[in-house]
């Protein structure tokens, strides 16, 4: 069992006048049993951040320690971590037995505790009855959960994820992602998984680490996140589609941004005057896109039996409880 601590953690590659800083300082505590999702667009760090903790990445500055012991310079297999990728690369002419069992015979575990543990795993992961099959014989999702097997057989402290379930169709990651919840409660194993798609991480996570451009913008619950997002980067990231940012939104003052979430205007007889460019039915939603004077509005409401039609003028009010305030020229938000 064990904490990650990342304390002022930066990277640059590369030397001299081609050096490059790609993480900027990054400070977080992430708890003992703690399920921790690190999001961001793609080429925000999240890789890089990963790959330091898992001892892959040299640290330029700074400190990363896991249960309580720096690690700065141990090499990756003395961390205690175990890796999932998205490129889980299985032993294509190893049984999932062996492909489990492997790890632990390079490391002289003793043949009857092995077979213990990849039984205990296949148990969880539903893989009893696949270990004599080749990778070859199973689907995308099965070779993905022998891959978390793998993980899981070698009882780490952490588990690192990057980004395991992007090879997967849309209806699979749904059902892994809920095999790792499950996982996760059963294991209670500290740990860190890396993906740039919001939905993933918002069903995921504990807590959030939300990344821009190789900085923190905000960490915290999925519910601290979509209601008091820190930033405007973070309020049009998470959340789809995202939050509406209006410079000049009515009521506003100058040098502030209004946020509201699509989801958070009203249709009313009265109130903000919208002219419609274009609808979008999603089944049980429409969304509205407007305009406001220049700037575009997007309103998320229960379908009705008929859609505004284009270049109508609809109303909508904004639920006051649900306005959030941002500095227009850090883009921070404004304690309310
Ligand atoms: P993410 O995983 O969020 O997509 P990465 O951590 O892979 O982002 O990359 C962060 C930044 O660091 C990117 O700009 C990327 O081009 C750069 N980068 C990653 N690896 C290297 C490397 N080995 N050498 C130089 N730049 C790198
Ligand atoms: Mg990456």
């Amino acid at each position: 069992m064990a904490s990650i601590q990342l304390r002022n953690v930066i990277k640059r590659y590369g030397k001299g006048k081609h050096q490059l800083q790609v993480i900027h300082g990054v400070d977080a505590e992430i708890g003992d049993r703690e399920f921790v999702v690190i999001v961001g667009p793609s080429g925000c760090g999240k890789s890089t951040l990963l790959r330091m903790v898992a001892g892959l990445e040299e640290i330029s500055e700074g400190e990363i320690s896991i249960g309580g012991r720096v690690v700065n310079k141990l090499e990756p297999a003395e961390r205690d971590i175990a890796m999932v990728f998205q490129n889980y690369a299985l032993y294509p002419h190893m049984t999932v037995f062996d492909n489990m069992a492997y790890g632990l015979k390079i490391k002289k575990v003793p043949k009857e505790e092995i077979k213990a543990r990849v039984d205990k795993a296949a148990g969880i992961l539903e893989l009893g009855h696949l270990l004599q099959r080749t990778p070859r014989q199973l689907s995308g999702g099965q070779r993905q959960r022998v891959a978390m097997g793998r993980a899981i057989v070698r009882q780490p402290q952490v588990f690192l994820f990057d980004e395991p379930l992007s090879n997967l169709d849309a209806k699979l990651r749904a059902q892994t992602r809920i095999e790792i919840q499950k996982l996760h409660r059963e294991l209670g194993i500290t740990s860190l998984f890396v993906t740039h798609d919001q939905v993933e991480a918002m069903t995921l996570a504990q807590r959030m680490l939300v990344m821009n451009a190789g900085v923190m913008e905000q960490f915290g619950t999925p519910e601290d996140v979509y209601h008091r997002p820190a930033s405007t980067f973070v309020a049009s990231f998470i959340g789809s589609p995202p939050m509406n940012l209006l410079k000049n939104a009515p009521g506003g003052q100058p040098g502030t941004i209004m946020g509201i979430r699509p989801e958070h205007l009203d249709l009313a007889d009265s109130g903000w005057p919208l002219r419609v460019e274009t609808t979008e039915l999603l089944g049980a939603e429409r969304l509205i896109y407007g305009r406001l004077g220049e700037e575009q509005v997007i309103v998320r409401h229960e379908e009705g039996p008929v859609a505004p039609v284009t270049d109508a003028v609809i109303h909508v009010r904004p639920r006051e409880d649900r306005v959030h305030w941002f500095d227009a020229a850090t883009g921070k938000r404004i304690a309310a």
